[in-house]
């Protein structure tokens, strides 16, 4: 290697650790990734107390030991712990403070919000002062970590530790950006630093952590180049786009990678019935197999539509309010839905479940194992996302063969290639227009092709081919963390 980096990399989200959505993939295998290519890499992540609860032994780090971090009035003592990436090799830095990390879920409503991920930027930074480490890059993802580039200028200027340390502000979605009244500055240890936030958020009576990061980060990137084009234009900008449009030259959009030792039809362990390329066999035994844990008709020839998903406005499932009922009336289409969120969308998963009967199971919550389930058996996968960030289950769906079907945006358009019937490429079906018409022209394209064998089966192998993984796609952020070290 031509130059091994030292790179911080924080997250508020670590698979399998702590997992909310993608950011978690992300965070638990690219540091990972990177340190195997040699690279110095220390992760960062607030020690919830979801993980001192689980199966991971967690061990003090004596030589960091606890610092206090003032916030205003308030004194927080956090201390340094690790952990191993269960399963992975990989050990973690975990940034322990009981009183704002110990609650029952990562994110909270809780007044303290913007303190608790406040301290843990902080604390990331005090934490490579102790160790005497000086990072070449500070990766920040999403809001929580956003306000690193801030804190470099406001509160470690002095330190020459930090003195050639760039800093990359990862966008994984920027609908949650961190936004809170601007009477919580000087509870935020911010009071006296206001020159770097954004002016005119505070004009307004806010802060906003996204804005004020994406300013005086050295470079941005968004996890897919489509998406970092889209969140440039008003529509999926989210308020943010004349500021991302004047800082365009600093961004640059990184499809995410895929991890395939948890993600390969042929290794995974929660399939009962392995498969490959040269073996599809499998796909079909696992199909019956979650027919019959779920309930649903054993006809392994109608056609299995999967759904996995936050169910929220995003990922486009109000068009499936139309379109599933008709498609279910007048085909003999299977579907399984994994998911919750919002009532309306279980509402109308649980009532489509009542009124079909045996054709349609609706499980409501996280379930990792049933996830892999559904790739493995399902025939295809819906994700008709108003926008898309980068998506993480059209690329699992790929390479175990469950044709993607999904509407033209950021990562879907990316990753999935659309497919023609009749023509010998193209890995999925793709729609233009977020309207129930497009999707339901797409799921009739998917079924019609399911009824020709032969045509569907080069499909899926075509689309088993492709190849996302994190090898790739982390080289390209090694390329990018040394641009940013020559500007
Ligand atoms: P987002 O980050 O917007 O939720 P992504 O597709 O990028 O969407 O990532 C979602 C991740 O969370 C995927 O790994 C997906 O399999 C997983 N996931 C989402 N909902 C569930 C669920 N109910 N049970 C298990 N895994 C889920």
């Amino acid at each position: 290697m031509a130059q091994p980096l030292k790179i911080a990399f924080a997250a508020a989200e670590m698979a399998p650790l702590v997992k909310i959505g993608g950011l978690a993939d992300v965070a638990g295998a690219l540091p990972r990734h990177l340190a195997a290519a040699g690279h110095d890499v220390r992760a960062f992540l607030p020690a919830y107390s979801s993980i001192a609860a689980g199966r991971a032994p967690v061990h003090p780090v004596e030589f960091i030991g606890t610092i206090p971090i003032t916030l205003g009035t308030r004194t927080y003592q956090v201390t340094a712990k690790t952990t191993e990436l269960p399963g992975t090799g990989f050990w973690i830095y975990l940034v322990d403070c009981p009183e704002l990390f110990h609650r029952d879920r990562p994110y909270t409503d809780d007044p303290d919000e913007a303190q608790r991920f406040v301290v843990f930027s902080r604390a990331v930074l005090e934490f490579c002062q102790r160790m005497g480490w000086s990072p070449d890059v500070v990766h920040c993802n999403d809001w929580h970590t956003a306000l690193i580039p801030v804190m470099l200028r406001a509160n470690y200027a002095w330190d020459g530790l930090f003195r050639s340390t760039r800093t990359l502000l990862t966008l994984h979605n920027i609908a949650y950006q961190g936004g809170f009244p601007a009477a919580q500055l000087s509870q935020l240890g911010l009071a006296e630093h206001v020159r770097w936030l954004d002016q005119e958020d505070l004009r307004a009576g806010r802060i906003n952590f996204l804005r004020s990061g994406l300013w005086l980060a050295d470079a941005i990137s968004a996890v897919s180049p489509t998406y970092a084009r889209e969140i440039q234009g008003d529509e999926l900008g989210m308020g943010l786009a004349p500021l991302l449009r004047e800082r365009n030259e600093r961004l640059v959009g990184i499809l995410n990678g895929v991890d395939y030792q948890e993600w390969s039809p042929d290794t995974d362990r929660f399939l009962p019935y392995p498969y490959s390329i040269s073996n599809l066999g499998g796909k079909r035994q696992n199909k019956r197999f979650v027919l019959e844990q779920l309930k649903l008709d054993p006809d392994p020839d109608a056609p299995l539509v999967g759904i996995i998903s936050r169910l929220v406005p995003q990922k486009g499932l109000d068009l499936t309010f139309d379109v599933l009922p008709r498609a279910l009336e007048s085909t003999p289409l299977r579907l399984a839905v994994l998911g919750s969120g919002e009532r309306r969308y279980e509402e109308f998963f649980s009532g489509l479940e009542q009124r079909f009967r045996g054709r349609v199971c609706f499980w409501r919550g996280f379930n990792e194992e049933l996830a892999h389930l559904i790739e493995g058996a399902a025939d295809m996968f819906l994700m008709p996302s108003r926008f898309e960030p980068c998506g993480l289950n059209q690329m699992y769906s790929l390479r175990y063969g469950t044709i993607p079907i999904v509407r033209r945006t950021g990562g879907l358009a990316d990753s999935v290639e659309p497919w023609v019937p009749g023509r010998p490429n193209g890995t999925g079906i793709v729609f233009d227009h977020f309207d129930s018409a497009g999707l339901a022209w797409a799921l009739g394209r998917a079924l019609a092709g399911y009824r020709r064998p032969h045509e569907w089966r080069e499909l899926m192998l075509r689309a088993m081919t492709r190849d996302f993984s994190w090898q790739r796609q982390s080289r390209q952020y090694v390329e990018l963390y040394l641009r940013m070290m020559r500007l």
